[in-house]
């Protein structure tokens, strides 16, 4: 028989020899929690819906992403994404733009009119939602899906909490918001707007469960020495005069006191109101800046300037007294003496905001802490039914944990309703970046969202980040690495010197024991690293 090229045995399958006796470890494959999984507030299994987008499955790239969170096109636009910093691809050379494949798929939903069927059947239970920002919609959409009634009530003519009333449409395009709103209210949400709860007590009896995500919607005053002809004003009001169409007169200069994401969105609101001059006035130094690093980049892009260490002394009419700041060795900002006069037509305080708690006075068995009402890891306060989540309890205040709270309280109200407890899934292992075979990977530059220019940007809300094309968005979700999850790139099943790894029709692989001796060649040569050695068992 004629051998090919170097070859010097005779050809034939090594399946004669069943190998597999001669093991002492097994390959095994495995399912691990990428990070961008893990760092996720709203939980997404992100790998698997970029994997799905990849191959240019959108629709169902879209509904696995669903399954954890009915806001993709919000999110995709005001996410800080911490699943892009946890992200593995940033060891090798810059994070897969998750977000902005987010968004895409949101925008691609809504573009398509692609809805979500509730298919639990009815479970006769009838649940109260207070507040319809993230937390409310995502708990409404969630407790819908498992069959029960909601009610989700809110004190605003429009239902959105602070994606409507505190994000300026700049960041945030409202008919993106209403589209993904009206999907989830057309799910069989009742929703009430103009109705605020002044006391909770009452709908304790009338409804199975209750859920309070009211946010924190009152802007935390400081004391600023003023005179009476002063024009002080508070951020989270004049972004909310904004949407109400009854855009707040501020005057041609004007001071923002905070160093918040709430203050840059201020300023960046004056600029486009008219303002020809917006200063932001903070006590500590950039690098101490609560407001993220992009915002503050696209603020200073429109012209927003910024007063470092710097304090606002004395307001009077037309004018301030800024104090100059110095940081002691801890970091905190201490006062300098030193002071200058600054024009200014109006001040506008953004030092954070606080939550009106004054609808669950005397509900037995739950407490406020520190201004936030305990809960506990089921979001429950000290009131049996009565759950809490979003802003007005303690944790991180942004969107993303506010879509994952909703998640968390509709899966826990569905639980308490059922009489059971309800247990999540002990996580899986992390997929570290060490288990990867990064080599395999071709170099592919992180895909840019085209903005509009700084110039362009004052006097108008339109829109400053713009979206992927179909294109960018397939090269984008390329980009991942599917750490610790197989993609079937047929690796394993070409590397297996014994063909001990069949595949299956649809795509994935079984090994089979018999022939498999244990080689770890696929583990070697896998490049997500999804599969694991394991010890026989004798
Ligand atoms: C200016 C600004 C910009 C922000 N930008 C971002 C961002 O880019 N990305 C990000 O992730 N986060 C951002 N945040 C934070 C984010 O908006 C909040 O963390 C999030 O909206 C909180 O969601 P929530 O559901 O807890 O409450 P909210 O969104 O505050 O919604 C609460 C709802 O409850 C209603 N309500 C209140 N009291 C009652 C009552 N007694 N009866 C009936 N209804 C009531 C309110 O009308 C409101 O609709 C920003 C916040 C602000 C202020
Ligand atoms: S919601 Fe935020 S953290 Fe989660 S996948 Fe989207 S961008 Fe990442
Ligand atoms: S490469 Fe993909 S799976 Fe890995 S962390 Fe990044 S987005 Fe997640």
């Amino acid at each position: 028989m004629d051998k090919p090229f170097a070859i010097t045995l005779d050809l034939g399958s090594s399946l004669a020899n069943r190998t597999g006796a001669w093991r002492v470890e097994r390959p095994v494959y495995r399912d691990f929690l990428p990070p961008c999984n893990k760092a996720c507030p709203a939980g997404e299994n992100i790998q698997q819906w970029l994997y799905d987008a990849e191959d240019g499955h959108y629709e169902r790239a879209w509904r696995t992403l669903m399954a954890d969170n009915p806001l993709p096109a919000v999110m995709g636009r005001v996410c800080y994404h911490p699943c892009q910093t946890a992200c593995n691809r940033g060891q090798l050379d810059e994070a897969v733009g998750i977000n902005a494949v987010e968004r895409f798929l949101g925008d691609e939903a809504i573009r398509q009119g692609w809805t979500v069927p509730v298919t639990a059947p009815p479970s006769g239970k009838h649940v109260l939602v207070v507040g319809s920002g993230p937390t409310g919609l995502a708990a409404a959409y969630h407790l819908r899906l498992l069959g029960h009634d909601v009610t989700l009530r809110d004190a605003a003519p429009r239902p959105g909490g602070m994606m409507r009333y505190g994000i300026p449409a700049y960041r945030l395009p409202r008919d993106v918001l209403d589209a993904e709103i009206q999907r989830i209210v057309d799910m069989g949400v009742t929703l009430e707007l103009d109705t605020r709860v002044t006391t909770v007590q009452p709908d304790l009896e009338r409804f199975d469960a209750v859920l309070l995500a009211v946010g924190a919607q009152i802007g935390r005053r400081a004391y600023v020495p003023a005179g009476e002809a002063a024009r002080i004003l508070d951020a989270v009001q004049v972004l909310r005069d904004v949407e109400d169409a009854d855009a707040p007169q501020l005057g041609r200069r004007v001071v923002v006191y905070g160093g918040g994401n709430t203050a840059v969105d201020a300023a960046r609101t004056a600029r486009r109101l008219g303002a020809e001059e917006a200063i932001i006035v903070y006590r500590r130094t950039r690098e101490r800046m609560p407001a993220h690093d992009s915002e503050v980049v696209e603020a200073l892009e429109e012209g927003v300037q910024m007063k470092w260490l710097s304090t606002i002394a004395h307001a009077d009419e037309g004018r301030l007294t800024i104090e100059k700041m110095e940081l002691d060795e801890t970091g905190f900002p201490r006062p300098t003496g030193v002071l200058e006069d600054l024009e200014a037509d109006s001040v506008v305080l953004a030092l954070g905001q606080e939550a009106d708690l004054s609808l669950v006075e005397g509900v037995s068995g739950l407490v406020v802490e520190d201004g936030v009402v305990a809960v506990d890891e089921r979001l429950m306060t000290g009131h049996p039914g009565l759950f809490a989540g979003g802003d007005m309890v303690p944790s991180e205040r942004t969107v993303t944990v506010g879509v994952g709270h909703g998640k968390r309280a509709a899966r826990n109200i569905d639980a308490y309703l059922h009489g059971v407890a309800s247990e999540a899934a002990p996580p899986a292992p992390d997929a570290e970046f060490g288990a990867l075979n990064t080599w395999y990977y071709a170099d592919a530059p992180h895909q840019v969202r085209p903005r509009l220019e700084g110039p362009r940007r004052a006097g108008t809300f339109d829109e400053v980040v713009q979206g992927l094309t179909a294109e960018t968005a397939l090269f984008e979700a390329r980009r991942c690495m599917s750490c610790g999850n197989c993609f079937g790139c047929d690796n394993c099943f070409g590397v297996c010197p014994d063909n001990a790894i069949i595949k299956h029709p649809d795509g994935t692989y079984e090994i089979d024991y018999d022939y498999c001796k244990g080689c770890g060649l696929c583990v070697e040569e896998c490049p997500c690293g999804a599969i694991e050695m394991v010890p026989e068992t004798p």
